[in-house]
């Protein structure tokens, strides 16, 4: 059973939620503040992660960013107000991987999980189960294991950053528009900007290149988009 992880102070919205998730076949757990929300993170190590923004202790965005930069992958859902709307982006590029404003539906919470939890499955089961590891000159991307290094350098991404760049490696040699690219890793049903695809290019950069402003992985084809040479 897929356990999910609820980081959310208002008990009504816990409780409504974890009901609903056992009654889908999920577990839910529940954490009511931040610094509790990342501990069990840690311990509990579920499959996905609804994260409320306005939190006492730790907001979901610095949660989200942490665990990042630490290299947790666990997909999140992000929960956020409407007067939040301008911020969604925002949590986006910090790498949730989807958000939901509230006041939302149940039907539509429940299948925004699914939907995320399909295309993280999707992207670790691999698409070409014969072709694992995918080579540009030093650059190594094990598909399989979710792993990236450049030379003997383990490089640590999130999980939007890895499908993008996984994307990009397996089109070797073709041009993908930003358009191209955000129904491809973020899907379809995500509304996104194209801007979302330049912050994480340039955060991939920041991460695979030795001086962060060198092209040599991921080259921008003005006006056009993208390509791994
Ligand atoms: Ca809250």
């Amino acid at each position: 059973m897929k356990k999910i992880l609820i980081i959310e102070d208002e008990p009504n919205i816990r409780e409504l939620v974890r009901y609903n998730l056992k009654s889908n076949g999920y577990e839910g757990i529940e954490a009511e503040d931040g610094y509790l929300g990342v501990s069990m993170v840690h311990k509990e190590k579920p499959d996905l992660i609804l994260l409320d923004i306005m939190l006492p202790g730790k907001n979901g965005y610095d949660i989200c960013k942490e665990l990042r930069e630490e290299g947790n992958q666990t997909p999140i859902i992000m929960l956020t107000a409407k007067t939040e709307e301008i911020d969604k982006v925002l949590g986006l590029e910090l790498g949730a991987d989807d958000y939901i404003s509230k006041p939302f539906g149940i039907r539509e919470l429940m299948a925004r999980i699914k939907a995320v939890l399909r295309r993280y499955d999707n992207t670790h089961e691999s698409l070409h189960p014969d072709e694992h590891v995918l080579r540009i000159d030093d650059l190594e991307i094990n598909i399989e294991r979710h792993q990236v290094k450049v030379g003997e350098r383990l490089v640590a991404l999130t999980l939007k950053e890895f499908e993008l760049l996984a994307y990009l490696a397996e089109n070797r040699g073709r041009v993908l528009t930003r358009d191209q690219l955000l129904d491809k890793v973020w899907g379809i049903e995500y509304a996104g900007e194209t801007r979302t695809v330049d912050v994480h290019i340039r955060h991939l950069r920041k991460k695979l290149e030795q001086d962060g402003d060198e092209e040599t992985y991921i080259q921008t084809i003005r006006g056009k988009g993208y390509k791994v040479k």
